[in-house]
């Protein structure tokens, strides 16, 4: 098999409401689209969620995609995943969200000369994983409305954006808790906002009054590893690495470094199934668990998240909640949500059908 021709077709896509994390607001979210089709007829498609976490832009994405990963890929083999992809690191170590597009469309194909969903393909661990749904920064009371209709829709895990302010965070993941009840699960998200001393304060108060969390994301900045590594040292609760770990090199330094209980594994920030699948393992011999993760990502990219976080033991979490965001996504299929899990569906390679 040979691919003849890569397109990249960027659709800007609205969110339902605006979301507000640490460091921004946004309502509306680029994918581009990455359509690869082969000599025999098959068209394999992935998508890249550009974002200012990996310093990416649609005009990036299209420059990169357009340019050098159509010279790299037109005339090769597809099916040959682990050289395209060790070629396409050479030549672009940057560049992350436009790789993981280009790379899941080459699974997809796989996955559709396979005649295999993508999950049964890599290995199919199980199929369905349990996922939160993310509640944003809002007042206290806009916060604990969310939760109520997350929970009321059959989730039962809730990813709270926090790291603002400790207190207002404390009392929003206090009325929350007394909203939803002790049987749903409560996981925070900092995106970076706290030194190690208000992480360490935020949890060992919420411990105290019986909040019942799972684990927290991200407490410290970025690039402070050790920050990082000293609440993951004092912290009764799991702390996961996100920002810390945005390259496959960040994920080998985090585990090595063992700077923090649990990883956060992007297909966007990583570049891709090749990427995740290495880093993945790598965590799992050092007995780090895994959350599978997502940006503003339409089905068109969650799928590929979905179908990687069910094929492998070693992602005990999920947090692919990101398709449920969109008024007007341009992709059916891919993965379904059902009783608080996201089920991959049983079609061959991503499972998804785009519409543009
Ligand atoms: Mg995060």
């Amino acid at each position: 098999m040979r691919i003849v021709s890569l397109r990249a077709i960027p659709v800007e896509l609205t969110l339902k409401e605006p979301f507000t994390i640490t460091h921004e607001t946004v309502d509306t979210a680029v994918n581009v689209f990455i359509r690869l089709e082969t000599d025999q007829g098959i068209v394999g498609w992935g998508c890249a969620t550009p974002d200012s976490v990996t310093q990416e832009t649609e005009a990036s994405v299209l420059k990169a995609c357009r340019g050098p990963f159509r010279d790299l890929l037109v005339d090769r083999d597809p099916i040959r995943i682990n050289l395209l992809n060790d070629v396409i690191e050479q030549q672009l170590p940057e560049n992350q969200s436009a790789k993981a597009g280009v790379n899941m469309a080459l699974y997809d194909l796989l996955g559709k000369a396979a005649g295999l969903p993508l999950y049964r393909l890599l290995g199919g661990y199980r199929d369905r994983i349990e996922t939160s749904v993310t509640v944003g920064l809002n007042p206290v009371d806009v916060m604990v409305a969310r939760a109520r209709e997350i929970v009321a829709r059959g989730f039962t895990c809730l990813k709270i954006k926090c790291g603002m302010d400790p207190h207002q965070d404390i009392e929003a993941v206090q009325a929350i808790r007394g909203e939803v009840g002790p049987a749903v699960k409560i996981r925070l998200d900092a995106n970076e906002g706290y030194t190690v001393e208000q992480a360490l304060q935020v949890i060992q108060t919420l411990e105290a009054l019986g909040a019942d969390i799972e684990l927290l994301e991200q407490p410290t900045p970025a690039r402070y590893l050790y920050a990082l590594k000293e609440v993951t040292a004092q912290c009764p609760v799991p702390i996961m690495a996100d920002e810390t770990v945005l390259t496959f090199s960040d994920s080998l330094k985090a585990i090595k470094l063992q700077i923090a209980d649990l990883i956060n594994i992007k297909l966007m920030k990583i570049g891709g199934i090749t990427n995740a699948l290495k880093a993945n393992l790598a965590a799992e011999l050092a007995e780090i668990p895994v959350m599978v993760g997502c940006m503003n990502e339409s089905m068109g990219a969650m799928a590929a998240g979905v179908h990687f976080a069910c094929a492998f033991k070693n992602v005990a979490y999920a947090d692919l909640d990101s398709a449920l965001d969109f008024t007007d996504d341009v992709v059916t299929g891919g993965a379904r949500y059902e009783n608080g899990c996201v089920v991959p569906v049983e079609k061959p390679g991503l499972g998804i059908e785009v519409k543009l």
